[in-house]
């Protein structure tokens, strides 16, 4: 056995081997003690190798599932290794022999089908990248969905790109692996390099025509080499970790390099669209925005706000679509219903295609299918083209329907070999197995009654477990009666427990036989019928796709619609010009966080052009006043408005975005051992390299990270050069007072400041973007919000009075500051009182009363509280 191991495992060197021995999965040497230490399972030992102890650990295969993840989560590769035959049958070719064992598949970050190990509302992407001479291309697939995409690539694009798409493992070529470790890393997807075999495209072409089933690729458009290099090694991946079995595939689709709104990794990250900054899904946009009731809608919603479109017909179909749910209310609300009984038909598909289904899966489409024609009847033909795309897309199923309704029941066990799910009348050979087996148990509880007249034994019973079959049961005190003549003729003694006595008679035992039989026929059926009822949805599997494409598209469309109606959002006017006007903008996730607490949102207005000039606008105020929030808010109305979404604003008029920029005073990224500042500098370098005249560029805090001259140099410089070079819609917030001079020189730089109330002493947060300067900075009075201790509050305002005082005298005076300021104090100004009663002294002064004293008894009084302390 350990011979077999090994030679598997010597074909699995990087992966983990779940070696399947009876009901468990073991891990055997090294496997064995990171899975142990990874899964917090015992290790144990077995037997000895090279004269050592094998350290041993194993996981049951029915909850292997929860472990798979856990591993998978964890960075690991697992190779499955099942019996390939009945132990039986190793036991015929001799007592020594081992059974069959062989891997059925590789688990890995990037090709999870099962339920448990995915995340039902997100995609689970593997990508692969390709660079062949001069071109480059990057692809990927879902393969629990069929989703299969390629878009050009070059190197400089892909950290970009696997920004958007979030993949869980990148397949790239040995040759490039040490270049694109960082990138991929960076990316939060594992890394796997094949052969550079893998990726030769003319193996490619012949590969992917193989899978389709096509002469040549030009029936799904044109593809360069680095395309079909990469779809190729992809597919060949997919071979290796399926084992042969490959997954459903949609046609390659390829998308067009400019054909949305290019995002990169930082912009994301900054505008929290699908993961907040502290990593989870929660304060994300999509966490705020998502009203979709199926997994597929969830998936979709994604996608679009992942990759808003550059596409000026696509959006304003979508938010066609949108408008028209948004008025038919009512209609919308019925979809929705109907969506919410939808199963995630994409995912049952491809379990079905890589053998992983069972009947709940064909289930599923039926119920889906169902659902899809009820839902086309509903929508007329008024609806926009859009919509009635889709509803044609749901239509034509009825057959399939009504023939998976006459084969299956209504609620199918989990797995094929528990049997039971086809629906009786469906197949006569079934139903006759079927009766055989009832009418053998109806016979066999028959023979009890006759039996127990027959000993006189009322108590008699006959039962069934696996290891004996059906066997006639007394207790040890009618044994004696059994097991003596004329009974123990007819009675033939099987086994003896403590209580009881087991026995079996000829009759008995043929009866078991047949039912025995008639039920195995009954369950080679079902299987065989399972077969037929599978082959027949993977034949109509690319009609399933569509409607599964299009009840995604009905369920986000009217989500989108109900969100616009219960949040009050907007549609926005996308056009051709480089307008940028928002008027009453709103954070969606800021307001949402507030309106759980009761406050309210203060909706604020953006103009970034003038006439048809891109314009810049130059926003101070204090820390906390909302300026993030601000700028923040007017990116998402952009990148919600591409999507094709209504957007949380008043009115908003969006000249088309090709490139969103985000950038804040970053945070230390030590982990790759950048300064704050670096990290700031290569940020805003790369937007300043990229940006073009359709480019929403928002900057916040550029400069913050350095010493304060230099600081302001370069966020003025970075500035200029946005207005004068990149001509991009900008928006700037900056503590730089000084810059919103600039707003004098270059023409399209408005200044802007969030408003704030002074009162006695303190700060009040409007919260009000208004034209104009801030006065100043408020710092002092925001740190004392923050708990400062008053001592070093009060000292900072004695500071920056100074500071000040020095700035209108000349700035001269500065380094002697230090000589002018008076010592720092850091005794309270007063000091606390303790929170106790009055004491001794204070009670004797109360009691006194000066009106009535004599002036000799006061000095008296007066002495007598000076002894007192
Ligand atoms: P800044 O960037 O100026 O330091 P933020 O944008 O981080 O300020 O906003 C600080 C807080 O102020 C937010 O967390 C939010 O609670 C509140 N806030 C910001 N903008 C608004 C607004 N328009 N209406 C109401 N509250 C707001």
């Amino acid at each position: 056995m350990m011979a077999q191991y090994l030679e598997i495992k010597g074909r699995y060197a990087d992966a983990l081997l779940f070696y399947r021995m009876g009901d468990f999965y073991e891990m055997f040497f090294d496997d064995a003690e990171a899975a142990a230490a990874a899964l917090d399972i015992a290790l144990t030992k077995r037997g000895q190798h090279l004269g050592q102890d094998i350290p041993m650990c194993g996981v049951p295969v029915h909850s292997a599932e929860g472990y798979l993840l856990t591993l998978i989560r964890k960075g690991f590769r697992v190779a499955i290794a099942e019996q390939m035959e009945d132990p039986a049958e190793a036991k015929k070719r001799g007592s020594k022999s081992v059974v069959a064992r062989d891997v059925v598949r590789l688990v890995t970050p990037g090709t999870l089908t099962e339920e448990s190990l995915l995340e039902a509302r997100r995609h689970n992407f593997l990508a692969a990248w390709s660079e062949v001479r001069d071109e480059a291309a990057l692809t990927w697939v879902d393969i629990s969905t069929g989703e299969f995409r390629v878009v050009p690539c070059p190197l400089s694009r892909l950290a970009p790109e696997l920004a958007r798409l979030a993949p869980r493992e990148v397949v790239v070529s040995e040759a490039k692996e040490a270049d694109l470790a960082g990138i991929v890393y960076d990316s939060g997807a594992a890394m796997t390099p094949l052969s550079r075999g893998s990726f030769d495209s003319t193996g490619a072409e012949k590969r992917l025509c193989d899978l389709y089933d096509v002469a040549t690729l030009d029936a799904f458009g044109a593809f360069d080499r680095a395309e079909t290099s990469a779809m190729g090694a992809i597919v060949e991946y997919l071979d290796l970790t399926q084992r042969g079995k490959l997954p459903l595939l949609r046609p390659p689709v390829k998308e067009a390099p400019g054909g949305s709104v290019q995002i990169d990794a930082a912009t994301r990250r900054n505008l929290e669209i699908t993961q907040a900054l502290s990593g989870g899904r929660d304060g994300s946009l999509i966490a705020a925005i998502d009203r979709t009731v199926t997994a597929g809608g969830a998936r979709l919603l994604e996608r679009r706000l992942s990759a808003p479109s550059r596409n000026l017909e696509e959006i304003h179909a979508r938010l066609e679509a949108v408008r028209y749910f948004v008025s038919e209310a009512r209609l919308a609300e019925c979809l929705r219903a109907d969506l919410r009984k939808t199963p995630d038909m994409d995912r049952a598909l491809s379990r079905l295609a890589l053998d992983r289904g069972g009947p709940r899966d064909l289930t599923a489409i039926r119920a889906g299918l169902a659902e899809a024609g009820r839902m086309a009847g509903r929508l007329s033909d008024e609806c926009p083209d859009r919509i009635a795309r889709a509803a044609a897309d749901l239509l034509g199923f009825d057959d399939l329907v009504a023939f998976l309704n006459d084969a299956l029941v209504a609620e199918p066990p989990l797995l094929v070999r528990d049997g039971g799910f086809i629906a009786a009348g469906h197949n006569a050979e079934l139903d006759e197995a079927r009766q055989l087996r009832d009418e053998g148990r109806g016979v066999i509880a028959k023979m009890q009654a006759d039996y127990a007249a027959q000993t006189g034994i009322q108590s008699l019973k006959i039962k069934h477990n696996n290891v004996l079959g059906y066997f006639i049961e007394t207790t040890v005190t009618h044994a004696e009666k059994m097991l003596s003549a004329p009974l123990n003729e007819t009675f033939i003694h099987r086994q003896t427990t403590a209580n009881q006595v087991r026995f079996t008679t000829v009759p008995l035992s043929e009866m078991e036989t047949k039912i025995l039989n008639a039920g195995n026929l009954a369950l080679e059926i079902e299987k065989r019928l399972y077969d037929g009822l599978k082959a027949m949805i993977l034949d109509a599997s690319a009609l399933i796709s569509l409607a599964a494409r299009a009840l995604a598209e009905i369920d986000l469309t009217a989500a989108l619609a109900d969100l616009a109606r219960g949040e009050d959002w907007c549609e926005p006017q996308v056009d051709e010009s480089r307008a940028f006007e928002i008027e009453g903008g709103r954070h969606p996730v800021v307001e949402r966080a507030l309106k759980r607490s009761g406050e309210p949102f203060i909706a604020n207005d953006c103009a970034l052009t003038e006439g048809d000039t891109p314009a810049i606008w130059l926003l101070t105020g204090p820390n906390m006043a909302g300026k993030s929030t601000f700028l923040r808010q007017n990116a998402l109305i952009a990148l919600l408005a591409q999507a094709g979404s209504f957007v949380p604003a008043r009115r908003a008029h969006i000249g088309l975005v090709s490139q969103l920029f985000s950038r804040v005073g970053a945070a230390d990224d030590l982990a790759r051992g950048r300064s704050t500042f670096m990290v700031e500098m290569v940020e805003t370098a790369a937007i300043l390299n990229q940006a073009d005249d359709r480019a929403l560029v928002i900057l916040d805090e550029i400069g913050r990270g350095t010493a304060t001259y230099d600081g302001l140099s370069i966020a003025w410089a970075t500035l200029e050069h946005l207005h004068d070079v990149n001509r991009a819609r900008a928006l700037f917030a900056t503590h730089y007072h000084e810059m919103t001079a600039l707003s004098q020189k270059l023409d399209g730089v408005d200044n802007a400041t969030v408003a704030v109330k002074e009162w006695e002493g303190e700060v009040i947060f409007l919260h009000e973007v208004r034209k104009g300067a801030a006065d100043r900075s408020y710092g002092v009075q925001v740190a004392r919000l923050a708990g400062l201790p008053t001592a070093v509050v009060e000292r900072a305002k004695v500071v920056l009075d100074a500071l000040e005082k020095g700035e209108r005298e000349g700035g001269t005076r500065k380094h002697t500051l230090i000589d002018d300021l008076p010592l720092f104090s850091a005794a309270p100004v007063t000091p606390p009182r303790p929170a106790k009663g009055p004491s001794e002294v204070e009670e004797r002064l109360t009691s006194l009363h000066p009106d009535e004293m004599t002036p000799l008894e006061a000095l008296a009084a007066l002495y007598d509280l000076k002894s007192m302390i």
